[in-house]
């Protein structure tokens, strides 16, 4: 097992990460930017290094300041968390060209599922069904028409290096789509360094459903079931929760089984989740994500499994040491992801925590680096906290969410929590009667 491990992250996840390490008995290294020399991770962390100024660029993408950092206080592996560095496949190599073991996938399935038109076709060759779009990536406005008469109205235009629901744009008619096009490409090479944009089918009420693998590598691979990850703003997820209500049992068991077994067959290694868009009955892969996803922790609830430990303990070249028979699935769990933002407009609120009480008591877990007296930055995205319910059942659950986000006490700044307290008691929510789309015009009706 791994002796030290330098956490390339920062805020709740580097903390997470942090906590699995010293379960663990793993020694940690946190590396931080300038405006979060005081953060908890930091302060909890057995060795710090000092990597850049706030801008991301400088310090949390700095690859060879990361780099120095594990080598001069000899670190075994590095954890990348989420966002930043976490899919970015040439990092991932450069990590073990140094000698160091990357916690995560290898190179080849970062880049392979990097491309999402690459993704869509390597799990197609694998026999599970992707939402129709074009062949290949659409380069002029009459390549894009002609697929789209194909696929037909409305389509939505996509980037194949896209990521983090950046992006889209949705296209009604032949009109609209020389418009968006160029936009379209625009905008995908501004965030993604790549203008490469391809066409789907713009499906009209699906959910987000997703199954959370795990691979050794050695040839055992399981599914923990399915997150329902509907409730979006901007194509960005706001709550989360497992098992999904729109799925029976026998529909979420295949539905892993399924993902399961084409990872088995691509060889892949380390947490990875498959994320499907349901309609009508059927599912449709969107993309996979080769790490771990913020709302982890809802499936760690349901499952008893410590997802980063797995990570860890997989990347340190250890078997599963278990089947798909020997995971049960028990209860339900909910999250709330708490922004630092405003809960109508959605305009971030950075700044200091003058009052901080987090909720407790049976069922209840809280992912934060908050700590009264503690700074918000204005650099960063504005997740500042999960809240995380478990019930036994989804009606205790429901029972739990209300009173847990009542107790929960975030002063001087303004935080999402009213806006998942509506939530909360909505009916279509209690029901579990809920799309993709619903939550936009849930929050729209407000303002
Ligand atoms: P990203 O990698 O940017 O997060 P995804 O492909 O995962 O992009 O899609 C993010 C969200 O956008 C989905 O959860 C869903 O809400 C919406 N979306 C994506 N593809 C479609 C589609 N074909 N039809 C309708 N909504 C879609």
């Amino acid at each position: 097992m791994f002796e030290k491990v330098l956490i390339a992250n920062r805020g709740e996840i580097a903390l997470r990460i942090h906590r699995a390490c010293r379960e663990m008995g793993i020694k940690t290294v946190a590396v931080h930017s300038t405006v979060d020399a005081a953060a908890m991770n930091v302060r909890l962390a057995d060795e710090t290094v000092c990597i850049g100024p706030p801008a991301a660029r400088d310090s949390y993408l700095n690859v060879a300041a990361i780099l120095s950092a594990a080598t001069i206080t000899a670190a075994d592996a590095i954890h990348p968390g989420l966002g930043f560095l976490s899919e970015n496949a040439d990092f991932a190599a450069t990590v073990e060209e140094h000698g160091f073991t990357f916690i995560g996938p290898s190179p080849e399935h970062i880049r392979l599922m990097g491309n999402k038109l690459a993704a869509k076709q390597a799990v197609r060759n694998l026999g599970i069904p992707t939402v129709p779009g074009s062949q290949g990536a659409v380069r002029d406005v009459a390549a894009a028409e002609a697929a789209a008469r194909a696929i037909g109205y409305p389509v939505l235009i996509k980037a194949t290096a896209g990521g983090g629901g950046r992006g889209m744009k949705i296209a009604h008619d032949g009109t609209e789509l020389a418009r968006m096009l160029p936009l379209a490409q625009r905008e995908a090479a501004s965030f993604f360094r790549s203008g490469e944009v391809y066409l789907e089918r713009h499906l009209d009420r699906p959910r987000h459903i997703e199954v959370q693998i795990l691979a050794d590598g050695r040839g055992e691979v399981v599914h923990l079931g399915e997150r329902d990850c509907s409730l979006q703003r901007s194509h960005q997820k706001v709550l989360e929760e497992t098992p999904s209500p729109a799925l029976s049992r026998k529909q979420s068991e295949r539905l892993g089984s399924l993902a399961a077994a084409a990872l088995r067959e691509l060889g892949y290694r380390s947490t990875g989740t498959l994320e499907f868009l349901y309609q009508d009955g059927e599912f449709f892969f969107i993309e996979m994500n080769t790490r771990l996803q913020v709302e982890h922790p809802i499936t760690e609830m349901v499952s008893g499994i410590d997802i980063v430990r797995e990570q860890i303990r997989i990347a340190a070249g250890a078997p599963l040491g278990y089947r798909q028979a020997d995971i049960s699935l028990c209860g339900h769990a909910i999250e709330c992801r708490i922004n630092a933002e405003n809960p109508d407009t959605f305009a971030p609120c950075p700044g200091r925590v003058s009052e901080y009480h987090a909720p407790g008591g049976p069922g209840v877990r809280v992912d934060s680096a908050l700590y009264q007296g503690y700074e918000v930055p204005p650099f960063y995205d504005s997740l500042i906290s999960k809240l995380i319910v478990y019930g036994k059942t989804r009606n205790e659950c429901l029972m739990r969410l209300p009173r847990a986000l009542e107790e929960y006490v975030i002063g001087g700044i303004e935080t999402t929590i009213p806006l998942h307290q509506r939530l909360a008691a909505a009916g279509e929510f209690i029901d579990g009667d809920y799309d993709i789309h619903w939550l936009e015009r849930f929050a729209r009706d407000r303002t």
